[in-house]
């Protein structure tokens, strides 16, 4: 089973993010030629930096978690949600609701709140 990893733009890699301070998925930007992760960007501060990863890392194991309106999230906390796939608490907006950035793009969801 082939089980090299591909990434293309758009792609999500986990990776320390310098502004933030904090390890989170971040957005591939930029994908050379020969198929490595070039530049990443942080879907919290924005800050496109240099990709570092080259260890073997496998993709976060922990995100999956089902997606749960009864929860209180976090920013940065992910989630495995029904119809959207994976996605990031970018940011806890008012009580009740969160913006996620999903794969495709970023959703307004409800949570229980603080
Ligand atoms: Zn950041």
């Amino acid at each position: 089973m082939e089980d090299r990893q591909v990434l293309k733009v758009g792609d999500r890699v986990e990776q320390m993010c310098v502004t933030c301070k904090e390890e989170r998925g971040h957005i591939v930007a930029s994908v050379s030629k020969s198929g490595k992760v070039t530049r990443v960007s942080c879907p919290i501060c924005h800050s496109r930096v240099p990709y570092k990863g080259g260890a073997t890392r496998t993709p976060s194991t922990k995100i999956g978690t089902p997606y749960d309106r009864a929860r209180t999230y976090r920013r940065g906390q992910t989630m495995m949600h029904p119809n959207f796939g994976e996605g990031e608490v970018t940011a806890v907006i008012e009580t009740g609701k969160i913006d996620v950035l999903f794969a495709d793009r970023m959703r307004r969801l409800i949570h229980a709140g603080a």
